[in-house]
């Protein structure tokens, strides 16, 4: 066995997050994996921007207390131990709700296709969006 030696923590990019995000790489497969693990953490307010991932994506609550929504409307509040699977292609965003940061692990796998991305990237969530999103944890 070997202890592995972790890669310095990361600023999520201005063109992929909104509002300060961190994340540490935990695990990256060699092929025939394709294994990717991440560590992210949010901040109050702070979410992706809207995107898919070509294989699909669980994130799985640590700390904290976040929401993931889909295009569709579909809002869920999310808890440690919580875990939550978006299917491949499936829009969706993931953040931190307005109260409290939120840390997940965020597992998906490459698509051993270099020309094929692992993450499509779309327009970053409007604050009207993050704002109804957030209104459905406390039912108000
Ligand atoms: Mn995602």
């Amino acid at each position: 066995m070997q202890r592995l030696v972790s890669p310095p923590s990361g600023k999520g990019p201005a063109e992929w997050f909104n509002g300060p995000v961190w994340f540490d790489q935990i695990y990256q497969g060699a092929e025939p994996s394709r294994a990717r693990v991440n560590s992210v953490h949010f901040a109050p307010c702070a979410r992706t921007a809207w995107h898919t991932h070509a294989v699909g994506q669980t994130l799985h609550v640590t700390e904290g207390v976040g929401l993931v929504a889909t295009r569709d409307g579909q809002v869920i509040v999310m808890r440690p131990g919580d875990t939550v699977y978006t299917p491949p292609g499936e829009g969706h965003w993931h953040g931190a709700c307005s109260e409290h940061f939120m840390k997940h692990l965020a597992i998906w796998d490459g698509t051993g296709d270099s020309e094929v991305p692992e993450t499509t990237w779309g327009e970053h969530v409007s604050d009207d969006d993050y704002a109804c999103a957030d209104r459905q944890r406390t039912g108000a």
